[in-house]
C-alpha cells in the first residue's frame, strides 16, 4: 500500500540512535524528507549518511530541552523543505530509580525532558503543519505512562502527565487539521538497554541478558522489541492514509501491558 508519503516533509527528533534512527530512515525509505535533530552531530550524520539524498536530509544539532534551539531547528527545516507535514517528538531517556531515591532536582528534570521536551518540539512546528494537508504529530511514549513501575517512579510519573497533555493537544489541534497520537512503548532493543547492560557488569552475552530481562518482565511475546517494530505503526500513524486516527494510543510492548 502506498503511504502517501513521498514529497512530504517530517521532523523527528532523537534521530540518531533506537526508535528516532528507524522511524528517520523508514521515512526516508518511503520517499519523504526528513529533518532530524540530536544533541551530538556527528553521530547523527554518521548514522543517516547513507540513508536518502543530502536534498531530502536536514541534519542539525537540538536539544529538545532548549525553546530557541528547537524554534531555530524548525525553521531551518521549514525552509529547507518549503513544508513541514508532520513531527515525531521522541528524544528521550528514561531514570532508573525508585521513588525513595529519586531526588527533586531529578523528578524535575524528568518532567522538563517528558513535557518540555515535547512542547518545544510540536509549537514551532504547528504554524507549518496547519498549512499541510493531513498534518500528522506523534509523541513516543511509554507502557509506564499507565502501568507504572517502582523502579522507573519519576519517568513513570512524568509519562503519564505527557499522555494527558498529548490527549489535549487532539482535542486542541484537531480543529486546525492536525491529528495527535502516541505511541506506547515497552521495552525495545536500543541504545538505552545497550548501556544498561553494560553498566551491569554481568558476564552475559547480550542476547542471554535481553532474554533473561524479558522472561523477567513477562513479556507474553518473549522477547524485547525492535526499533524498525516501533517505527513501522509511526509512520502508518504519519500516514495521510490515518486521516481518521487521533487521540490514540498504540501500544507496541510485546503484550506487556496488563490493562484492558
Ligand atoms: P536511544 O537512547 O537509543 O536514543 C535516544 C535518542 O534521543 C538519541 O538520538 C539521542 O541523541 C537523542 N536525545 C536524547 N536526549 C535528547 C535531548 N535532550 N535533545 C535531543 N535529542 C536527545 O533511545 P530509544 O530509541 O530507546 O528511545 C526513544 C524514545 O522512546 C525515548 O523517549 C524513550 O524514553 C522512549 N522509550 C524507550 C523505551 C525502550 O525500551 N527503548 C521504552 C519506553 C520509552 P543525543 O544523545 O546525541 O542527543
Amino acid at each position: 500500500m502506498d503511504l502517501h508519503l513521498a514529497g512530504r516533509g517530517y521532523l523527528v527528533t532523537g534521530a540518531s540512535s533506537g526508535v528516532g534512527l528507524a522511524t528517520a530512515r523508514a521515512l526516508l525509505a518511503e520517499g519523504a524528507s526528513v529533518a532530524a535533530c540530536a544533541r551530538d552531530p556527528e553521530r547523527l550524520r554518521e548514522r543517516l549518511a547513507d540513508a536518502a539524498p543530502e536534498e531530502r536530509m536536514f541534519l542539525a544539532s537540538a536539544d529538545v530541552r532548549d525553546a530557541e534551539q528547537m524554534r531555530a531547528f524548525t525553521d531551518g527545516a521549514a525552509r529547507a523543505f518549503g513544508r513541514l507535514d508532520g513531527v515525531v517528538a521522541n528524544a528521550g531517556r528514561s531514570l532508573m530509580a525508585a521513588l525513595d531515591e529519586t531526588g527533586d532536582d531529578q523528578l524535575r528534570e524528568e518532567f522538563d525532558l517528558k513535557l518540555f521536551g515535547v512542547l518545544n518540539t510540536v509549537r514551532p512546528a504547528l504554524e507549518w503543519l496547519e498549512l499541510s494537508t493531513g498534518a500528522s504529530i506523534v509523541v513516543v511514549n511509554a507502557i509506564l505512562a499507565r502501568q507504572p513501575e517502582s523502579r522507573l517512579a519519576a519517568t513513570s510519573a512524568a509519562r503519564a502527565a505527557l499522555l494527558n497533555l498529548t490527549r489535549t493537544m487532539a482535542t486542541d489541534y484537531g480543529p486546525r487539521g492536525v491529528r495527535v497520537n502516541s505511541v506506547a512503548l515497552g521495552l525495545v532493543d536500543t541504545g538505552q538497554w545497550r548501556r544498561r547492560y553494560e553498566d551491569s557488569g554481568t558476564e552475559l552475552s547480550y542476547e542471554d541478558w535481553c532474554a533473561d530481562l524479558a522472561a523477567d518482565r513477562g513479556i507474553p511475546l518473549g522477547r524485547l522489541g525492535t526499533a524498525e517494530e516501533v517505527a513501522h505503526p509511526v509512520v502508518s500513524l504519519l500516514s495521510p492514509r490515518a486521516s481518521y486516527v487521533t487521540g490514540a494510543t498504540v501500544d507496541v510492548g510485546g503484550g506487556i501491558a496488563r490493562y484492558v
